[in-house]
């Protein structure tokens, strides 16, 4: 098959996981099953049909309502499904579909799980990175350059926030991040190895600094508002999944450059 022939399969694939992981952030932080019942209206609790849950073009097609009672269906459900295609067919394009293109994938829709439950319900799932973390391990550990990568990644990126978790409270006088973040941060270190999950770190950071300092700015939150560390590790991580090398080269080349 030809690259843009998997680059396709890729994106179709995609917004078909995309639609699960849209069932996922809703009925997880809820305890509900995530295979049964069918997706259902939340608001007239009639089972939608397979051709209205179609990604993306269900919702265009019923111009965003359901079929039944008209209610307006989020622009989140698309939103999430889209993510999930776009994010496939850009890994199928770098990575070919491969083993790393694979798990990739996993993690990447993890990511988007975590981050839209983080952002709803202020936590991050143990139901997926308690799995993610043991799934992280053996695909790491056979995929990494070294056997000790991934348990490097896992043990820095968990150790990290740990200790950071620990002195916030100190340093800003309030909770900065939950058991939650380190298992994530754990987990991310776990699929990608040691470097990646410090990268991971500084650009989750920094996104999280900038946009928390131009919302206190914008007089949208205030100082004591909390933020969700959850969808700023995941950005970062997706960065380091898929510019990692690059990144970390770039960087290498103007160290020597200097020296
Ligand atoms: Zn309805």
């Amino acid at each position: 098959m030809s690259p843009q022939w998997h680059v396709t399969v890729a994106v179709l694939v995609g917004g078909v996981i995309g639609s699960f992981l849209n069932v996922c952030i809703h009925r997880l932080p809820l305890r509900e099953s995530i295979v049964r019942p069918g997706s259902r209206c939340p608001q007239c609790k009639t089972a939608i049909a397979w051709y209205d849950n179609i990604p993306i073009l269900s919702y265009l097609w019923l111009l965003g309502r359901c079929r039944s009672c008209r209610a307006g269906i989020g622009w989140r459900y698309p939103l999430v499904e889209a993510l999930n295609a776009a994010g496939y067919g850009f890994i199928a394009w770098r990575f070919g579909v491969t083993p790393v293109g694979y798990v990739y994938g996993a993690l990447f829709s993890a990511l988007i799980v975590v981050s839209f439950i983080d952002l709803d319900h202020m936590i991050v799932p143990d139901r997926i990175t308690v799995p993610g973390i043991v799934l992280g391990l053996v695909a790491g550990t056979l995929l990494l350059p070294r056997w000790w990568d991934s348990i490097g990644g896992l043990v820095l990126g968990g150790g990290l926030l740990y200790v950071m978790a620990w002195i916030s409270p100190y340093l800003f006088g309030k909770e900065g991040m939950g058991g939650g973040d380190i298992k994530l941060l754990a987990m991310i270190g776990a699929f990608l190895g040691w470097q990646q999950v410090l990268l991971t770190v500084i650009v989750g950071g920094l996104l999280g600094a900038v946009l928390g300092v131009g919302l206190i700015a914008a007089r949208v939150i205030s100082r004591s508002d909390y933020i969700p560390f959850g969808p700023f590790l995941s950005l970062g991580a997706v960065v380091a999944m898929l510019f990692g090398p690059e990144i970390l080269g770039w960087y290498g080349e103007l160290l020597v450059g200097r020296g």
